[in-house]
């Protein structure tokens, strides 16, 4: 399909400007997507900000987004997976498919990822992308194109609950209450779990946790998270699911975990070096583990929100056009009280 569309560009930390760009043609394992919703993700934000994520630097001017799902208008002559019309979920990260990690089926783990929005690679704030079709993923019929967007984000909830080893014997706490707080929850909730309770510092979002599900929400401003997290769960919680990144939450997710606990770190710190509690941590034996993106979470993921057990529609919040990417992106941050989770629509 020759022709041209729009893609939104980060020239530099602060512009976006709309341009034009030729439509790309799918090579013969790929297939042709119509974006119709993309999501905005706090990585999103910060390289609009800032221009950075540690290492990956934004040198040539990127479209960001990696949260997204549309229309299959196109195929190359290889594609079996899908066909043109299909509604799809975009899996962002596109792994070698050939070393250990991917054989193992770790495939985050690979060092050779293609992934949306992350230099070099543009993301999906366009009109249309071209995708391999093994990381496409169909949606039934009852799901929406906004929904479809919101797998990203509940992959990595759901492999947070996975690499906590959540189970219905747990009582769990999670730090953060944002989208991913949330997915975590939601996540967490449809184990099985009966007993979670989550901390942040803004009451909006504590509400929205507490109709999803959340026994008991802690305002960390208000309270001491810590202290009200052992009195919930008498002496720790048996998995914590850290999900804002901060030093301090860091530091609060070894003292909140009972002896035995496994400590799930999701949340991105902005620096490399955050001093812990070290001999607390050994002393009860608990286990920290780190996740990274996430592996083999669409499909399950769809699933969960196909026969409604988790609702991912109630933290979208606010809605934008393409057009609008800039004025998308600058919502967050001047909105923290009232905003989860912000929403591009296309076409
Ligand atoms: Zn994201
Ligand atoms: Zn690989």
């Amino acid at each position: 399909m020759a022709g041209k569309m729009k893609g939104a560009f980060l020239y530099k930390p602060g512009e976006i400007r709309i341009e034009e760009m030729d439509i790309p043609t799918p090579k013969d394992d790929e297939a042709l997507i119509r974006i119709k919703a993309v999501g905005v993700c706090g990585s999103d934000v910060h390289f609009f900000e800032v221009g950075r994520i540690g290492d990956f630097v934004v040198k040539e001017p990127l479209i960001l987004g990696h949260e997204c799902a549309g229309e299959v208008v196109e195929v190359g002559k290889a594609v079996r997976n899908v066909k043109v019309g299909d509604k799809v979920a975009i899996e962002a990260g596109v792994p070698c498919r050939k070393c250990e990690y991917c054989k193992r089926g770790r495939y985050n783990l690979c060092s050779n990822v293609t992934f949306l929005a992350t230099p070099p690679f543009h993301g999906a704030y366009r009109e249309y992308i071209t995708h391999p079709e093994d990381f496409l993923f169909k949606l039934p019929e009852n799901m929406t194109y906004e929904e479809g967007a919101m797998i990203e984000p509940l992959s990595v909830g759901t492999y947070a609950a996975e690499r906590g080893g959540v189970n219905v014997r747990n009582t769990v706490a999670i730090i953060g209450a944002g989208t991913i707080g949330l997915m975590t929850l939601q996540a967490v909730k449809a184990r099985g779990v009966t007993d979670v309770i989550i901390t942040d510092l803004e009451p909006f979002r504590l509400e929205i946790a507490k109709k999803l599900g959340a026994t008991q929400t802690v305002n960390a401003r208000e309270d001491d998270a810590v202290q009200k997290i052992l009195e919930y769960t008498n002496g720790g919680a048996d998995v914590v699911l850290e999900a804002v990144g901060s030093p301090a939450t860091i530091q609060q997710s070894i003292k909140m975990a009972k002896p035995g606990a496994i400590i799930v770190l999701i949340g991105m710190p902005t620096v490399d070096d955050i001093p812990i509690r070290v001999v607390e941590a050994i002393c009860k034996e608990v286990d920290i583990r780190g996740i990274f993106r996430y592996a083999n979470a669409y499909k399950p993921a769809i699933n969960l929100v196909s026969k409604g057990k988790i609702d991912v529609k109630s933290m979208i919040t606010t809605r934008f056009p393409l057009d609008k990417v800039q004025e998308a992106l600058e919502y967050p941050s001047k909105h923290p009280g009232t905003c989860i989770k912000v929403m591009i629509n296309i076409n």
